[in-house]
């Protein structure tokens, strides 16, 4: 053993079965199914922040598509609901792995049979502690956004994933620069093509109503209950007005293809600069870096011999567990390292989070039990709904065509302003689907890349093929 524990000083000792680590979707999904596939056994959830984030009003659309509202709530609320779950409120500084003990910044030394780590993921910055420089993670992160836009005149988005798409488009009444790297706009969920139709929004003003939101919920339930913790999610911008008044008129930049130089100290005319490495200067009052998230895994690893992906994240077999005996791990802290299924991958959402997390009680408690377990059937299909835009989006299997090293065929469909279809063919058979608007198509799509029927001839995108909802 590399590493001695026993200048750690524990006042109080607690032990449990199950122990899990985070508060958020992962985590408390994790939670909650324990207790029903071990309802004798005590479960400790050990969270940094007094909210917990609890998935409710699940309601199937299709077979691997769901809605739901996502609510915080005070922790105390899971262990009234299931008796057996215990929640420690602090920080966890130390893992010994060999004893199965967790050490917490307050005193508190657990002990655990079997361990899940779901402690997340937290803002990649382009500059570490530069007051200018703002990630967006959590509640207070939100409400400093809010502060500043409202005095801001200009702002600088850098990043191209879902945060930043969406934060371009719901921020108001201030001139924009989005720096992204990419030749188009929110590369990682959409081509070229859809990209320049949604860009078009850009232009328009939202008209003071936002669009009606059909799905995910993402609700917050009282404000000054928020503390720094769990990651948000979708819909998170429905609860803040982020405005400033210095323009009235939408006026967003785009400038592609370029990257961040370096970030210069201010003068009297602007708080700061971003230097771009296409040659441009840009003076703002702050800038948003949405560069994505690297995975909470540090505070785990002395000591410990955790096997780590290149994304920082823990790897994680079929069962969802680490390179170390008896520890799992959920959500955006660790890298899924099993043999993908062809139509599924990664991405650090909040439906892998609450299904990694489901999933990783059965597999914990199959351990404990020696018996095998049968991955979860949510691991067959990418499948992500979202908004951009004001436009919901459903992306599909290998919906950009990944993997498919540009091996395949595209069958669109685009009525400008309205709807977006792509369609990623490869021999006869479906294996993605870009759905922008309300296509209702996403049945029909999942149905075909689950099944894999050859669809050669057909033309489905012809418009007297229609979908049947599904009712449960
Ligand atoms: P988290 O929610 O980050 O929870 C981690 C938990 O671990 C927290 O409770 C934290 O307090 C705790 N913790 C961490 N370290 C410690 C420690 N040392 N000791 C004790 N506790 C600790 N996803 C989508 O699918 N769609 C979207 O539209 C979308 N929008 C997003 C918008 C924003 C602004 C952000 C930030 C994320 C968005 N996401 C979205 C991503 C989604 O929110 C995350 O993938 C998901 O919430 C991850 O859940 P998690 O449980 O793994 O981690």
């Amino acid at each position: 053993r590399e590493y001695d524990y026993s200048d750690i000083m524990s006042i109080r000792e607690e032990q449990a079965t199950f122990v899990i680590l985070g508060g958020g979707i992962a985590g408390v999904s994790c939670a909650e199914m324990l207790p029903f596939h071990n309802p004798e056994e005590k479960v400790i959830l050990i969270t940094a922040s007094p909210l917990i984030k609890a998935v409710t009003n699940v309601v199937p659309c299709t077979k691997m598509l769901f809605d739901f509202d996502v609510e915080e709530r005070t922790a105390e609320t899971l262990s009234s609901k299931h008796p057996n779950v215990s929640i420690i409120q602090d920080v966890v500084v130390t893992l010994d792995s060999v004893n199965r003990k967790i050490f917490t910044k307050k005193g508190t030394c657990v002990s655990y049979k079997k361990l899940c780590i779901c402690s997340g993921g937290q803002p990649k910055l382009i500059a570490e502690g530069n007051h200018f420089v703002l990630g967006i993670r959590d509640i207070d992160s939100v409400k400093d956004l809010q502060q500043r836009i409202s005095k801001a005149r200009r702002v600088v988005v850098v990043g191209n994933g879902g945060i930043a798409t969406e934060v371009v488009y719901e921020i108001e009444g201030v001139e924009m620069v989005w720096a992204i790297k990419d030749k188009h706009i929110s590369a990682p969920y959409v081509d070229p093509g859809a990209a320049q139709f949604l860009v078009t929004r850009l232009s328009e003003d939202k008209g003071g109503g936002k669009a009606i939101c059909k799905r995910m919920k993402y609700t917050v339930s009282s404000e000054e209950q928020m503390s720094k913790g769990a990651a948000l999610g979708p819909d998170w911008h429905a609860n803040y007005a982020i405005e400033g008044s210095y323009i009235k008129k939408r006026d967003v930049t785009v400038e592609y293809n370029t990257e961040v130089k370096s970030v210069l100290d201010g003068d009297t005319e602007w708080p700061v600069y971003i230097e771009l490495t296409n040659g441009k200067v840009y003076g703002c009052d702050f800038i948003i870096s949405a560069t994505g998230v690297t995975p909470n895994s540090a505070v785990f690893l002395k000591g410990n011999s955790f096997e780590l992906a290149e994304d920082g994240g823990m790897r994680v077999n079929e069962r969802m567990e680490t390179t170390v005996v008896d520890v799992f791990a959920a959500g955006d802290v660790c890298t899924a390292s099993w043999d993908l299924a062809p139509h599924w991958f990664q991405m650090k959402l909040w439906r892998q989070a609450w299904q990694m997390g489901m999933y990783a009680a059965k597999c914990m408690s199959a351990s404990l039990a020696s018996e095998p377990v049968m991955q979860d059937f949510c691991f067959e299909l990418f499948a992500h709904v979202t908004q951009f835009f004001g436009f919901k989006v459903v992306l599909l299997g290998l919906y950009n065509g990944q993997r498919l090293e540009g091996q395949y065929e595209i069958m669109l469909r685009v009525t400008p302003g309205e709807e977006y279809i792509k369609l990623v063919v490869r021999g006869g058979r479906l294996q993605g689907a870009v759905l922008i608007g309300e296509t209702d198509l996403e049945e029909m799509c999942e149905n075909l890349i689950l099944n894999q029927i050859d669809i050669t001839g057909i033309d489905i995108l012809d418009p007297r093929f229609t979908c049947t909802p599904l009712t449960i």
